[in-house]
């Protein structure tokens, strides 16, 4: 292994203190399916053990040349919350294996066959598997490499939509206290989650939640604050942590999420996101937030990286680079997860560009100043 991952854990810390790294960093969402491309072995047997699962993260990991290193399992609460959800209430076959690629449960299952949310059980997230398996495997990661672990709960849109499926649209409009009352027990599932993170891996940075409901494609923005952004701003101000706002979609409505958790007293320092593609919109959002890390910008895996060759993934990233690195508090992330039809070859191309454009000092407003 020649993976220089104290080089690795102070890029990334500088980068986050808006300080000056050696060049930009580059992180990724490994998920199960880079995983298996790269170590060859089912999801199940990954899971076989910490040990495992931690040897092949830490493996993905340095393959991609990246500087984030976590548990290559999707990097969120997600499919493995609806496991435990299905588990808990006596429905693990509801619950669907892949050999390569991220499982998922069969969506809405739990709560039409639960529809009273008062009787659905919330998992135990130290005992139930795989959950003690990935927490022991994260803190392995985080000792071995340095990278502190991350922490990234769902709430909730995220697994309203695996327990209660599409159903959950009709229900904005159709059954609102539904949907409340299911909110607030994936909160306290969440927050049992939490517990055991602490207890297992140790109390973390920040929250890094996934808020897929923030979309002008998916929900109004008073509907995404009522059925999400409330339930994220009193999380973070329980545990007393910063927020990192993972969004995926394709119009998130970033500007108002981020005024509305500001205004709920609740710190935002990152957001992970490929949309809008056009730069000069995160340019402006660099411009608006300045103390917020942007990690990601345009870097859309469904662009250049599934359907350009290496050449155009660098040419996209030098974009990304020479107008956002410049500020600092800039990370490269291509988002979100990475599936098995993206050429390898594209995603290695990423760490050529940060080697060979992402270097500081860089030309521009940060050596301005
Ligand atoms: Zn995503």
């Amino acid at each position: 292994m020649n993976h220089d991952w104290k080089a690795s854990a102070e890029r990334l810390a500088i980068t986050m203190l808006g300080g000056e790294p050696d060049r930009v960093p580059l992180t990724f969402l490994a998920s199960e399916d880079i995983a298996s491309r790269i170590s060859g072995l089912t999801v199940r047997e990954m899971l076989t053990s910490p040990e495992k699962l931690a040897a092949v993260s830490i493996e993905t990991c340095e393959v991609l040349g990246a500087d984030s290193a976590s548990v290559v399992v999707t990097p969120y609460c997600g499919p493995y919350e609806g496991l435990a959800f299905a588990k808990a209430n006596g429905m693990a076959e509801e619950f669907e294996w892949k050999d390569y690629s991220a499982p998922f449960i069969r969506e809405g299952a739990v709560c039409n066959r639960v529809p009273d949310v008062a009787q659905l059980e919330i998992p135990d997230h130290s005992r139930v598997e795989p959950w003690p398996t990935l927490l022991r495997a994260a803190a392995i990661v985080a000792e071995r490499t340095g990278i502190p672990a991350t922490f990234a709960p769902s709430l909730t849109w995220s697994s309203i939509q695996m327990l209660r499926g599409s159903q959950a649209y009709a229900d904005v409009i159709e059954n609102p206290e539904f949907l409340l009352a299911l909110c607030e027990k994936i909160y306290a599932s969440q927050w049992d989650y939490y517990q055991a993170f602490c207890s297992i891996v140790g109390k973390p940075f920040f929250v890094f939640n996934c808020q897929y409901a923030f979309n002008r494609t998916m929900l109004r923005f008073e509907d995404a604050w009522r059925f999400e952004g409330q339930f994220v701003s009193r999380f973070c101000k329980q545990v007393g942590l910063p927020l990192a706002i993972h969004n995926c979609g394709f119009d998130p409505y970033w500007n108002e999420m981020i005024e509305r958790h500001i205004a709920e007293g609740v710190d935002v320092i990152m957001v992970n996101g490929s949309h809008p593609l056009d730069l000069d919109r995160w340019v402006d959002f660099r411009e608006k937030y300045p103390q917020i890390v942007i990690m990601g910008a345009s870097i859309f895996v469904n662009g250049e990286l599934e359907n350009g060759k290496p050449g155009d993934v660098m040419e996209r990233a030098r974009e990304n680079i020479e107008r956002l690195g410049p500020f600092g508090r800039f990370v490269l992330s291509p988002v979100c997860c990475m599936p098995w039809r993206i050429p390898l070859a594209n995603v290695l191309a990423l760490r050529e560009a940060v080697d060979t454009y992402g270097r500081y000092p860089m030309q521009g407003p940060a050596t301005d100043a």
